[in-house]
């Protein structure tokens, strides 16, 4: 199996080393334009309520063919219906975590995505999507990708799906192992950093670790301060430090903070003086949802 997704990297990898540069440029340029156009199809039907792909409501459940937006949980549908329509042997992890990933952006770019990726190598997978009263988690950690050698029917390599409706259960992780593709695979590794010339674009998608990641002085002077801790995407502090010998009025720092309390303002911009040297600490505002940890089980 790990043969196979080697070999399938290293074929994607060849066909761009016999491209020129420019051709990579003109490629990557019309993968773009194709992934805004299809984005903005799913997002225009989304708004009025209707699923793209089956064009039924999307608060609708009929109980045939399986659909991306039964993850929305339409009315009628019950945890049974994924098992017994084969939900997850119909959909790739990469189908539904992108799709996952548009319905949060609907809202507001990057905030309800915590991707953030943490040093364990243990850890192959690991986010935690909010939508309004919906949250979503997926979780895939070494031993799913091997399989758990222990148990007879999982022997393949798969994730773990969680769904909160209002905090309330609705699927566990422990109900289904979702078989990963081959495609699948590839892409885990990819994302785990398993080439250096294949990089994952969500584009529309985006999470905050790409944001985190990218996040400079010129964005967070971009930034919009908001009234509302609960909504925040970043959280940021600054620390002040007068040049030796000098002192800073603290009539100043009062200053800012009203200029930046009645304009929205990052405090950067507004914070004025010569004498002194600002630098900003950021981390993930308190709109961003907690990870959805997967727990040992208990014996
Ligand atoms: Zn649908
Ligand atoms: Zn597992």
């Amino acid at each position: 199996m790990k043969n196979k997704v080697d070999e399938m990297i290293k074929k994607i990898e060849d066909g761009i080393n016999s491209l020129s540069r420019e051709e990579i440029e003109e490629r990557n340029r019309k993968e773009i334009e194709n992934h805004n156009r299809l984005y903005e199809e799913f997002e225009n039907a989304f708004k009025k309520g209707i699923c793209c792909f089956c064009n039924s409501k999307l608060k609708e459940f009929k109980n045939k063919e399986p659909c991306l937006h039964w993850l929305l949980h339409p009315e009628g549908i019950k945890k049974d219906n994924f098992k017994r329509e084969k939900f997850f042997e119909k959909y790739s992890l990469q189908q539904i975590e992108s799709y996952l990933r548009w319905v949060a952006n609907t809202e507001t770019f990057g905030r309800n995505i915590n991707d953030l990726t943490e040093e364990d190598p243990n850890q192959i997978l690991q986010l935690t999507i909010n939508f309004k009263e919906l949250e979503w988690s997926l979780d895939c950690k070494k031993m799913d990708l091997e399989g758990h050698p222990n148990r007879r029917f999982r022997r393949y390599p798969h994730y773990h799906l969680q769904m909160r409706i209002n905090h309330q259960r609705f699927i566990d992780y422990t109900d289904f192992h979702i078989p990963l593709t081959d495609q699948d695979l590839v892409e885990l590794k990819i994302t785990k950093g398993g080439s250096d010339k294949i990089h994952h674009f969500y584009g529309r998608g985006t999470g905050m670790k790409d944001i985190m990641d990218n996040f400079d002085e010129e964005l967070l002077r971009a930034t919009k301060v908001t009234d509302d801790y609960k909504k925040a995407t970043i959280h940021t502090s600054y620390k002040i430090q007068a040049e030796e010998g000098k002192t800073i009025p603290g009539k100043r720092i009062v200053e800012a903070i009203k200029e930046t309390k009645k304009t929205g303002k990052p405090f950067i911009e507004t914070f004025n003086c010569e004498n002194a040297q600002i630098s900003a600490i950021t981390s993930l505002g308190e709109g961003v949802p907690e990870k959805a940890k997967r727990k040992k089980r208990k014996r």
